[in-house]
């Protein structure tokens, strides 16, 4: 009898601590099947992997090397670069890890490559439960005054004139906590110093990426980042410093930097904007699978946004383009009256081309301001949408915005498609004479404040100065 009751409390005792983990105490083999089927999502999601067999290969190997040295090295991990300008990186259950183009811009070193991926499968070797994290989408200038012209069924609705976007998409990819978050610190900390790497480049990424996240919250918009997953803070960064203090005294010899090989790595890798996504040269945007290119009327600032390219001016036009899909081969009038304006009143409607393809243009008005539509035929079962939206008392700005944009689409040729070249990275050496300031000159790319952006690249200071012969990173054509 005894012997009986001692089982059922055993047996007891074995589910309720999977009871308890739920999530987090998944078999191996569930974790594999979870990110094995997460894995398309997120590389869509995400722009597509980006391949480059020279890059693709460095990254395998440091994962492999870090892999290796974490808690879980039965792990069968795997890395996918992708192919986005965000700053980001994140792992998967089953050991499907990211880093994205531009967190390899803003590493200055193998060793915070190496800091980033142990990070990021610490939250998978210690099982962290992800948090539901609400998508922070706060447009309020815009959406506050045009909110109620543009229903959803426009497709242009408040929320949508913005180009915030919710990159948690999936929970699995949602915040973790704090606690969670110092844990894959130290987690990734000591895998570094076991597999060889300087542990202090840790800190050294995060103050790269705290500086990066101020330039762009200062400069353009606040497109997705890392940040938007990872809380972050001097003491964090303080913290880090400490760990790697302890962790760096344990190592037999000093911990391994690679500059070189990092730098040697990303030179000519592409930054910004693939040409897939499209590209921004002042106020013109071309896009190579849509053989489009369109010019901005002059005083509109573009914005490549993840599903939508805008457009604003000071005086709170705003242009809006993005693409819906259509029931096949339905004409773009047939599409504004029926789908993207149902319901609604459309003024000065007509068919028209633009650039030799079917189009139509309708104008609601509301109480509150304007919206000119034009749909225009972007393939069987695509439709391509531009906005040009206005509080009340612009209405005239906005007909004038899209009487001008009207007559600044093109539709380009197979060879003119084909030339659309994105910006790449550079790796230059710093000569005698040359300044920060004549460095910065020298960037291109669409940020405004280019010295701004070649300091945070180059991990520089506000007051930092360059010494001949060092390495920098530069944006160029
Ligand atoms: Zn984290």
């Amino acid at each position: 009898m005894m012997k009986r009751v001692k089982l059922i409390s055993v047996f007891c005792l074995a589910a309720t601590l999977s009871a308890c983990g739920g999530a987090t105490l998944m078999s191996e083999a569930e974790e594999a099947k979870i990110g094995a089927a997460q894995h398309p999502n997120i590389v869509r999601e995400y722009g597509g992997a980006y391949i480059d067999p020279k890059i693709n290969a460095y990254v395998e190997t440091v994962m492999a090397r870090i892999g290796r040295f974490s808690d879980r090295p039965d792990i069968d991990y795997r890395i996918t670069v992708l192919d986005t300008p965000m700053v980001n990186a994140f792992a998967l259950p089953g050991g499907y890890t990211y880093v994205t183009r531009g967190l390899l811009a803003l590493a200055d070193n193998e060793a915070e490559l190496a800091g980033v991926i142990g990070h990021e499968i610490a939250h998978v070797t210690a099982r962290h439960g992800a948090r539901r994290q609400t998508a922070a989408v706060g447009t309020a200038v815009v959406a506050g005054v045009l909110g109620a012209v543009l229903n959803a069924r426009t497709g242009l609705s408040g929320r949508a004139t913005g180009d915030l976007l919710n990159v948690g998409g999936s929970a699995i990819l949602a915040g973790y906590s704090r606690d969670n978050e110092y844990e894959a610190d130290n987690l990734g900390i000591k895998a570094m110093a076991r597999a060889g790497y300087e542990p202090h480049a840790q800190g050294e990424l995060l103050t790269s990426l705290a500086a990066f996240s101020k330039f762009q919250s200062g400069g353009q918009e606040a497109s997705a980042n890392w940040f938007s997953s990872h809380p972050n803070n001097e003491a964090r960064i303080a913290k880090a410093r400490q760990k790697a203090d302890s962790a760096g005294k344990k190592m037999p010899t000093p911990g391994q930097i690679g500059t070189d090989r990092h730098l040697q790595m990303i030179d000519g890798m592409v930054y910004g904007d693939s040409a897939r996504a499209g590209i921004m040269r002042g106020r013109r945007y071309e896009h190579a699978a849509l053989a489009l290119r369109f010019d901005v009327p002059r005083g509109f600032k573009l914005n490549n946004g993840q599903t939508r390219v805008t457009a604003k001016h000071d005086n709170d036009v705003q242009i809006i383009f993005d693409l819906d899909a259509r029931i096949a081969n339905e004409a773009p009038a047939a599409y504004l009256r029926g789908t993207w304006a149902t319901g609604q009143r459309l003024s000065g409607f007509q068919d028209l081309k633009i650039d030799g393809r079917q189009a139509a243009l309708g104008t609601l008005k509301t109480q509150n301001g304007i919206a000119v539509l034009l749909a225009i035929d972007g393939g069987e079962k695509q439709i391509m949408r531009f906005g040009v939206l206005a509080p009340r008392g612009r209405e005239s700005d906005a007909e004038a915005a899209m009487a001008s944009l009207r007559r600044a689409i093109d539709f380009l040729t197979p060879r003119q498609a084909g030339a659309i070249r994105p910006y790449r990275l550079r790796v230059v050496t710093v000569k005698e004479g040359e300044s920060v300031a004549s460095l910065g000159r020298r960037m291109r790319g669409p940020a405004a404040d280019k010295e701004g952006l070649f300091r945070v690249l180059n991990g520089l200071g506000q007051n930092d100065t360059l010494a001949a012969g060092s390495r920098v990173k530069l944006v160029s054509d």
